[in-house]
């Protein structure tokens, strides 16, 4: 009996310690992890720490943003990553920061470890370590052995910290705030599956989806998926016909891998602006929150690159290659609705078939075909007329103006280099030890503020001598001069379509009965 007993009672404090913070999943839920390696480390023991806490985050289902720092750097502000991560334990967004040990945040001078201290301290923000959890804002000892009575204490305070946070915060923590929710995923609740303020799977909509990554890895073109479902009668959620461009978006969203990722762009993107809002930004990728962990994924990883690689590659086989083009393939638009043309070939000979286009509602575009040879002899013409409209109105001065852009943007660029290669003087003297911080900040800044200019300067000359340059009367001449000598000569498809790309944005078709209307745009 006895034995009994002390077995139960061994078993029980194994068990407290086994369970550790895994018991207490739900105090801690949102967390970042940062990675650096220290000077003496190389790449793979960067992934290797990545993993690492990868897993802790997994086995304690905290969903997790990675930090990862490519430079070596102990000073803080010469660590970019860290001073991102700072400012957001300091507005309170996480619940704990995870790294391997504890210096990885920072072993720099006095002055820095107590601004590393007081953003924990003031958000009352934990640091988690594979064996250890620190709260900085326990004076007697930070360290916890005992994670059980540790996290009672917590509940407490994590609960009224969560209450402050606002919605900035929601998307760093994995909560839903696009909007709606991608195809097959539906806000919070599906049945019985409930995931707060994020999004669960639509079980039927879900068949669907699988179906179309299936067919994706076999290699069919999202054009060509959008279309089957189509002819099946298998709609959007909406209700509307699929188009390949939100097929290929579905295959190749990050959401459906389970992550949720903010910060892509800024301002507003819509083709009708509010009045006052800003411009739409697009931040690059390394400036992007990915939340991982946060729902229930659609599609593993392998599968994810596997796609993305197909699209990538698909994209990148040029026009020689590609299946079935014709003269004027993507050139021809219907006059009524604005959709290309298609072409079919009988007897050997091309036609444009009649205006394919069918409206959601299911009424076609009555936009009839014809052969070819009959529109590209008025396409012709068009060309020549406007040849000789050309050479009538040619003036040189367009090259003057550009070739003094040219040269100030070579001046341009040369004091933008002088003034990086300054800036980096000035951190490397910080580094040695050179400058004190105040120092070293104001010679920054000076530095950053010219760079900023510079390369604001340097991008308005760009633009204009994009739009100076574009293509000028005399490029056009030769463009056209090679066109006409070339066309006649060409017989294969696609070296035709290339070379009516050259000197033709679009060609706008209408025909009902005999009455015919071509209109060509040039470029
Ligand atoms: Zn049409």
């Amino acid at each position: 009996m006895f034995f009994i007993y002390l077995s139960v009672m061994l078993y029980f404090c194994l068990e407290v310690s086994i369970l550790g913070i895994e018991d207490k999943k739900f105090i801690i839920r949102y967390v970042a992890i940062y990675i650096r390696k220290s000077r003496a480390e190389g790449m793979e023991d960067l992934e290797k720490h990545r993993m690492v806490l990868i897993d802790l985050c997994k086995r304690n289902n905290f969903k997790y943003v990675e930090y990862m720092e490519v430079g070596t750097s102990d000073s803080i502000d010469l660590r970019p990553k860290i001073c991102k991560l700072l400012k957001e334990v300091e507005e309170g967004v996480y619940d704990a920061v995870c790294v391997v040990e504890y210096d990885r945040l920072g072993r720099g001078d006095l002055g820095e470890q107590d601004r590393l201290k007081k953003a924990f301290q003031k958000s009352n923000t934990l640091i988690i370590t594979p064996d250890k959890i620190y709260d900085l804002n326990d004076d007697i000892d930070d360290t916890y052995a005992d994670l059980k009575g540790f996290f009672a204490r917590q509940e407490y305070k994590m609960i009224t910290k969560r209450l402050r946070q606002g919605k900035k915060i929601g998307a760093r923590r994995g909560q839903w705030t696009n909007g709606i929710p991608p195809f097959p995923y539906v806000y919070q609740r599906y049945k019985d599956k409930y995931n707060p303020k994020g999004i669960v799977i639509h079980d039927e909509r879900y068949i669907i989806y699988r179906n179309m990554i299936e067919e994706a890895i076999k290699g069919i073109p999202p054009q060509k998926i959008a279309e089957n479902f189509n002819r099946k009668g298998i709609l959007t959620v909406k209700s509307n016909y699929w188009r390949g461009e939100t097929v290929q978006r579905l295959l190749t969203d990050e959401t459906h891998l389970g992550k949720i990722i903010s910060n892509k762009t800024q301002g507003d993107g819509h083709k009708q602006k509010r009045p006052n809002a800003k411009a739409l930004k697009v931040f690059p990728k390394s400036e992007w929150v990915v939340v991982e962990n946060c729902h229930e994924p659609a599609k593993t990883q392998e599968e994810h690159d596997r796609i993305v690689e197909l699209i990538g590659n698909r994209k990148l086989i040029g026009t020689k290659a590609r299946h079935q083009t014709y003269a004027f393939s993507g050139l021809i638009k219907c006059a009524k609705c604005g959709h290309s043309h298609t072409y079919y070939v009988k007897r050997n000979e091309v036609f444009m078939k009649p205006c394919w286009y069918i409206n959601p509602v299911g009424e076609k575009c009555r936009n009839e075909g014809i052969r070819i040879s009959f529109i590209e002899k008025m396409v012709l013409e068009e060309i020549k007329k406007y040849k000789v409209d050309f050479i009538a109105n040619e003036t040189e001065a367009e090259n003057d103006t550009l070739n003094s852009i040219n040269e100030m943007i070579i001046e341009c660029d040369a004091n933008l280099q002088r003034q990086k290669r300054a800036l980096e003087v000035v951190n490397d003297a910080y580094e040695y030890g050179d400058y004190c911080r105040s120092e070293w900040l104001r010679r920054k800044k000076k530095w950053e503020d010219e760079i900023y200019h510079t390369s604001n300067t340097l991008y308005e000359l760009k633009k204009k001598a994009k739009s100076t340059a574009k293509i000028t009367n005399a490029d056009r001449q030769k463009m056209l001069d090679a066109f006409l000598e070339n066309i006649t000569e060409t017989t294969d498809n696609a070296a035709r379509n290339d070379l009516y790309r050259t000197i033709i944005e679009s060609i706008v078709w209408q025909k009902n009965g005999d009455d015919i209307k071509v209109i060509v745009n040039f470029k």
